[in-house]
């Protein structure tokens, strides 16, 4: 084999090595949590604060209303006894537990209201854990396929590096020298075949004289981008 073919050979692995690493990159960034996922799980605590902050504000408003109830009942008690003779007193005492009916009242509103709230939080609840679970469910299968990947990926990658070793022996330092630097400035890419009279590296024209001469195992160069010309 002409040291040209051998490093078409190192260059075939190394695309192979560029490919399964920048693959590998994008399956271990795909591991982490999704956007939606993330979101759906904010929207659950959301869901699950905002319930609970509003089963608080019930048993509160409960409390104040069996607080205002106890005070109406003693003020009726003192009202009906027959001990409040004074007149003045009377019509206080009167005026007091209207008013604190009032309270009652609009504290029984407001409890409605936050039994209604309850009801719509425990309904959001149910619907944010339905598409949280569902989420995560396509989320682990597909981290299960993504993991699978990765290992095959990481497995090829290393018998890869060792075919590149076996590989290297087979090159000159020269030769190496010369294909590192040409990589570095060719995107990773230094040796091309010619197909159809063409440069695969950058797809135009090979001269028959050039082609002529590849196919006798001379290192020959693309007049267009430079990379070593193989067959
Ligand atoms: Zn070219």
């Amino acid at each position: 084999m002409s040291q040209v073919q051998q490093l078409y050979q190192l260059q075939q692995i190394d695309t192979e090595i560029q490919e399964k690493k920048h693959r590998l990159g994008e399956v271990l960034r795909a591991q982490k949590e999704t956007a939606v996922l993330l979101a759906a799980r904010k929207r659950l605590e959301t869901a699950v604060a905002d319930l609970q902050s509003w089963q608080k504000q019930r048993q509160d408003l409960d409390l104040e209303r069996q607080t205002l109830k106890n005070k109406i009942k003693s003020a009726e008690q003192r009202l009906y006894s027959g001990k409040v003779k004074n007149p003045k007193e009377l019509a206080d005492l009167q005026s007091s537990i209207e008013s604190m009916g009032r309270q009652r009242s609009a504290l029984e509103d407001e409890i409605l209201e936050a039994m209604i709230m309850i009801e719509d939080a425990e309904t959001e609840k149910g619907a944010a854990e339905q598409s949280l679970q569902m989420l995560q469910a396509d989320w682990e299968q597909s981290q299960a396929a993504l993991k699978i990947e990765q290992n095959e990926l990481a497995l090829r990658v290393h018998a890869l590096m060792g075919q590149r070793k076996t590989r290297l022996g087979t090159i000159t330092s020269q030769s190496l020298t010369e294909y590192d630097a040409l990589r570095k400035k060719k995107h990773g890419l230094a040796v091309v075949k010619i197909k159809n009279n063409t440069c695969t590296g950058c797809q135009l024209n090979v001269s028959a004289q050039k082609e002529k001469e590849a196919r006798e195992g001379k290192k020959v160069y693309c007049a267009s981008c430079g990379r070593i010309l193989a067959i």
